[in-house]
């Protein structure tokens, strides 16, 4: 072994850096190692709003409820009591780095009992800050990248040792104990040794269209933001004896595809309230200003290939949900007749608001997303069409059935019911006025649930439910989210569960 480590903790975004903070402040001498050449992760990326509660039986109600039995109740409750205490985890971060926080009250996204019982904690501002400075190779809903500042402020703050551009390939052993790590640093395999335990917080799985095609059924899945993630927490823990769970469940969306090879992402489609709500950007816009109409609408039907529709394009949480219904294979033609599905609108609704959210933490990458969708379509992203002739030959649909979904949505409009597929009445907006817009639309993945399984120190288990002894695991390696996600609670998991993480790695002897 080259250097020795209390605790060492794999992985630089939310989780990781909680988890080292957590460490170092319970007196481990601390390594945070990451694989990138800069840190952040997904984390820097996200809207920043970490999940909390006012009331942790009713909080807890709503998790078991919409966690459909895909973990334990004790583990659920572990995460409600965190979400009301966090708070002032998170405050005395803030304070240490002259930044302030924001506490607002705000609905989880389903409506079961307890949903009224949550809020957000976010950063709201911080002193010699500039994130286009600090941040060049990030566009995000800047909340996540403000959070992510006080954190790194308070690992250097205090002198917790950070190694970059550092790929973590092995978990090393002595007999079941986990006594260290192999990785690549300055380009040579190097032994490192943590004494007490080794925390796993580099997330999941986007960036691996292997993994993808092994545990989903719908291909393929564009990642949205970073391509670090390749799932290599997932097969060092497995190479150790490690469950896993929730490997099925993302957080995810429909979305389009930039047509510029250089642009290695999609891009999440937005509706109106997510930009009204400030988790659109920038945060100047009219939208978030509240400058422009505040009605839910939302301009756009999706068809599948053949020209039908066949889900209800507004879900209570699009970003949850979007790209379930495009799952279904045929097994009788053999495709997937919804991926790619076709989004369909009109001229009136080109114009009401931006389509979509870009979001990146990568090198040499600059998108930004025009107001009135032009740009989108200039760059090929969206196209247009000028009748309804054209938009069939264009998509390769029939035109009489083109026409027919066409003229059953104008009708739903008409009379505010979508009897089929149940999309509210005060989202729809009828499709008239050419030029039509369309693009192939993609199921897409913010990031993945999927990981180890823990137990309530966020040590990693084995099939047997006993722990593998000096392994922990944070953030979206190995989520509690197995059914339905709670907006805010990635992060929330990241806070929480590093925090534990971190302590009780801290602790073993
Ligand atoms: C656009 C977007 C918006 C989002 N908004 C929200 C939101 O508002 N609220 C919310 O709760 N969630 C949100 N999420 C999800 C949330 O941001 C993530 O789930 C969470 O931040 C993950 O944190 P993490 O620390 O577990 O992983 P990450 O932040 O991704 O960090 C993992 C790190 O591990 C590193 N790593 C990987 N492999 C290795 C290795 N072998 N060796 C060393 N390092 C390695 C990676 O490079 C990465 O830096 C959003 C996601 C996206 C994409």
């Amino acid at each position: 072994m080259n250097e020795t480590y209390d605790v060492i903790v794999v992985g630089y975004g939310f989780a990781g850096a909680v988890a080292a903070i957590a460490a170092h402040d319970a007196g481990a001498k601390v390594l945070l190692i990451e694989k990138m050449k800069t840190p952040g992760g997904i984390s820097i990326c996200s809207a920043g709003g970490i999940r909390i509660s006012k009331d942790k039986d009713q909080s807890l109600r709503y998790l078991e409820r919409t966690n459909g039995d895909t973990a334990p109740v004790s583990l659920l409750d572990t995460l409600a009591t965190g979400m009301t205490e966090i708070s002032s985890f998170v405050e005395k971060l803030a304070a240490k780095t002259q930044a302030t926080t924001k506490t607002t009250t705000a609905n989880a996204n389903y409506p079961f009992p307890g949903y009224d019982s949550f809020g957000f904690i976010s950063i709201a501002s911080i002193e010699n800050y500039d994130q286009d400075e600090a941040y060049p190779n990030v566009r995000g809903m800047r909340g996540g990248a403000r959070l992510f500042q006080v954190l790194e402020r308070n690992l250097a703050d205090r002198g917790i040792e950070v190694l970059l551009s550092s790929p973590v390939k092995k978990l090393l052993r002595e007999g079941e104990r986990i006594v260290g790590i192999e990785a690549q640093i300055s380009g040579k395999m190097t032994a490192l040794s943590a004494q007490k335990a080794v925390i796993l917080a580099c997330g999941g799985f986007e960036a691996s269209a292997e993994m993808q095609k092994s545990y989903w059924q719908e291909q393929d899945v564009q990642p949205v933001a970073f391509l670090g993630n390749e799932g290599d927490g997932i097969r060092m823990a497995q190479a150790v004896g490690a469950d896993l769970w929730h490997m099925w469940h993302y957080h995810g969306t429909y979305g389009v595809k930039h047509p510029d090879p250089k642009y290695p992402f999609a891009i999440r489609l937005a509706r109106l309230p997510d930009w009204l709500s400030g988790h659109g950007f920038p945060e100047n816009n009219a939208f978030a200003t509240g400058s422009k109409s505040d009605q839910p609408r939302m301009p756009w039907i999706v068809l599948d290939k053949n020209g039908r529709r066949f889900m209800n394009e507004y879900p209570p949480y699009l970003q949850d949900t979007g790209h379930r219904a495009m799952a279904h294979y045929n097994p009788d033609t053999q495709n997937y007749p919804r991926i790619p599905a076709w989004l369909v609108l009109d001229d009136e609704g080109r114009q009401l608001f931006p389509l979509g959210m870009p979001s990146y933490h990568q090198e040499g990458v600059s998108f930004e997303w025009s107001e009135d969708n032009k740009v989108e379509i200039e760059a090929g992203i969206l196209h247009q069409a000028s009748s309804l002739e054209e938009l069939s030959q264009k998509t390769g649909i029939a035109l009489a059935v083109l026409k027919q979904s066409i003229e059953d949505w104008n009708e739903c409009c008409k009379n505010g019911l979508d009897e089929e597929f149940g999309r509210p009445s005060e989202t729809m907006m009828a499709i008239k006025k050419p030029p039509f817009v369309f693009a192939e639309l993609w199921p897409i993945v913010s990031n993945t649930q999927g990981g180890p399984v823990h137990d309530d120190k966020n040590q990693v288990l084995n099939p047997f439910g006993e722990a593998i002894p000096g392994l922990y695991a944070a953030g979206e390696l190995g989520s509690l989210f197995g059914h339905l996600y709670l907006s805010g609670g990635n992060i929330a998991e990241c806070f929480i569960g590093g925090k534990i993480a971190g302590e009780n790695a801290a602790a073993e002897s």
